[in-house]
């Protein structure tokens, strides 16, 4: 059975970004619970540790995983930045392919995700060690903003959330494809 890694960002004492009511750490949950269901669907076997990022690296490397993804919403002190963010490894020729697919089907969405970039982390100038450090081609989904106020409302549907989870579904099975 194929293999694929699939986290969800923080977790309950590390809750990442905050703008009430929304928790960075439980939307990354509800799309991460979105997308196990899709790929579970279509018989790829998802491992998803969960607790401290270094932990959760370690136990994805124990698989021989095909690629691995990790959510993430985006924030920042301004209002104003928005846009789908897809992060690799630099050097990474899979990791960028990867990062591709989900940033194409994210953006085509009805929901209007816009386009932010595809970006490695020395252009990001951020080092991550889930992209560095995950042995598979490894990428960091940001699909909006919530520090934006368009991209806050997108993310206060249940539904959207659901449909962003499955379209990360989707991007990795055409990777696995690829
Ligand atoms: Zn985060």
């Amino acid at each position: 059975m194929i293999q694929v890694g699939l986290t969800a960002g923080h977790h309950a004492t590390d809750p990442g970004a905050v703008n009430d009511p929304l928790q960075e750490n439980l939307l990354n949950l509800q799309v991460l619970g979105a997308a196990m269901t899709f790929l579970a669907g279509n018989d790829i076997y998802v491992v998803s540790p969960t607790g401290k990022l270094s932990r959760k690296i370690q136990e994805l490397n124990r698989h021989n995983l095909r690629c691995a993804v990790e959510i993430h919403f985006n924030s920042a002190g301004s209002a104003s930045p928005q846009g789908v963010e897809s992060i690799y490894h630099p050097g990474s020729v899979h990791g960028r392919v990867l990062a591709n697919f989900l940033f194409d089907r994210l953006i085509e969405l009805p929901m209007g995700l816009v386009p932010r970039r595809v970006v490695d982390t020395n252009h990001l100038g951020r080092r991550l060690a889930f992209t560095r450090d995950v042995m598979a081609p490894a990428v960091i989904i940001e699909p909006l903003w919530i520090s934006n106020p368009q991209e806050k409302a997108v993310a206060m549907s249940q539904d959207n959330l659901k449909i962003i989870g499955e379209t990360i579904a989707e991007a990795m099975l055409e990777f696995l494809q690829f």
